[in-house]
Order: C-alpha cells, then sequence, then structure tokens
C-alpha cells in the first residue's frame, strides 16, 4: 500500500434488550436498554473499526475479534479501537478524520456526544476536531425506531506517514 489516503466506511448493528449496559462511543450512557453482544456492544466503535480496517481492505472486525474467542468476550471496545489503531500504524498510515452516524430512536444521545467525541480522538490520536459524532432517531420507522436496535455507521480517511 503506497497511497497518499485511503478511506474507508463501517456499518454495525445489535439489538437491544432491558437491563444491560448501554456501551457508546466508549462512554456509558445512562439507558433502561442495552446491546445484546459479546463483547460490550458499543456499535459506532465497532463501525469505526470496519471503516479503519476498510482503509486498508483488512478485512473486518470479526476477522479480527471474532465472537467466538474467549479472549473478547465481554471487551472493552475501546481495546478492539486501539489494537485496530495498532494495525494502522502498522500499515504505515494514521488517521485524517472520521465521521461516525448513531441511530437509536431513545434514549436521546445529544448530552453525551462532546464525551464520546474526546474519548475516540484519544484512542485515535487526533484532535477532537478531526472526529465526528452524530446521532438521529428514525422517525419511529423499522427496528431502530422499534427500539429493537440500534446501528452506526462510520467514514474514515487516512494518510500515509512520510516516516513510515
Ligand atoms: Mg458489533
Amino acid at each position: 500500500m503506497n497511497e497518499m489516503i485511503r478511506i474507508g466506511n463501517g456499518y454495525d448493528v445489535h439489538a437491544l434488550a432491558e437491563g444491560l449496559p448501554l456501551w457508546l462511543g466508549g462512554v456509558r450512557i445512562e439507558s433502561p436498554v442495552g446491546c445484546v453482544a459479546h463483547s460490550d456492544g458499543d456499535v459506532p466503535i465497532h463501525a469505526l473499526c470496519d471503516a479503519l480496517l476498510g482503509a486498508l481492505a483488512l478485512g473486518d472486525i470479526g476477522k479480527h475479534f471474532p465472537d467466538t474467542s474467549m479472549e473478547f468476550k465481554g471487551i472493552d471496545s475501546k481495546v478492539l479501537l486501539r489494537r485496530t489503531m495498532d494495525l494502522v500504524s502498522e500499515a504505515g498510515y494514521r488517521a485524517g478524520n472520521a465521521d461516525i452516524t448513531i441511530a437509536m430512536q431513545r434514549p436521546k444521545l445529544a448530552p453525551y456526544i462532546l464525551q464520546m467525541r474526546e474519548t475516540i480522538a484519544g484512542i485515535m490520536g487526533v484532535t477532537i476536531d478531526a472526529v465526528s459524532v452524530k446521532a438521529t432517531t428514525t422517525e419511529k420507522l423499522g427496528f431502530v425506531g422499534r427500539g429493537e436496535g440500534c446501528e452506526a455507521y462510520a467514514v474514515v480517511l487516512l494518510y500515509r506517514c512520510q516516516t513510515a
């Protein structure tokens, strides 16, 4: 890989169930429902990891961190993002910017957006203005609108390090 810049996109979805902790963007969200998952079910971080891996054509999160492995049972997804960033560095790239959209009917995520951006930017080694996190409902349509699940989309730009 010698391109100066590479782009990747990622998508993730998890079912929601009552009584589970809700982690989004590395932040614990006050919520009666949480994601059903092998890991902590952090949907936006999973989408972001897939975008980073996709930018480098390195496969997907399931290939690198299989949900059949006990190593990743209940794992903090921030650890997965950190490991994914290690792969980015090893390939000779750095993160430029990322843009993430979370689709969830409730709870309202606005109070948590800044903390998510700070958390993700810290792990990616970029400034907060390089990480966008947006939240939307789906106007009560579909599985997201019925509160059965939440989904996230991520796009990321990587650029080649001259020193790598
Ligand atoms: Mg996932």
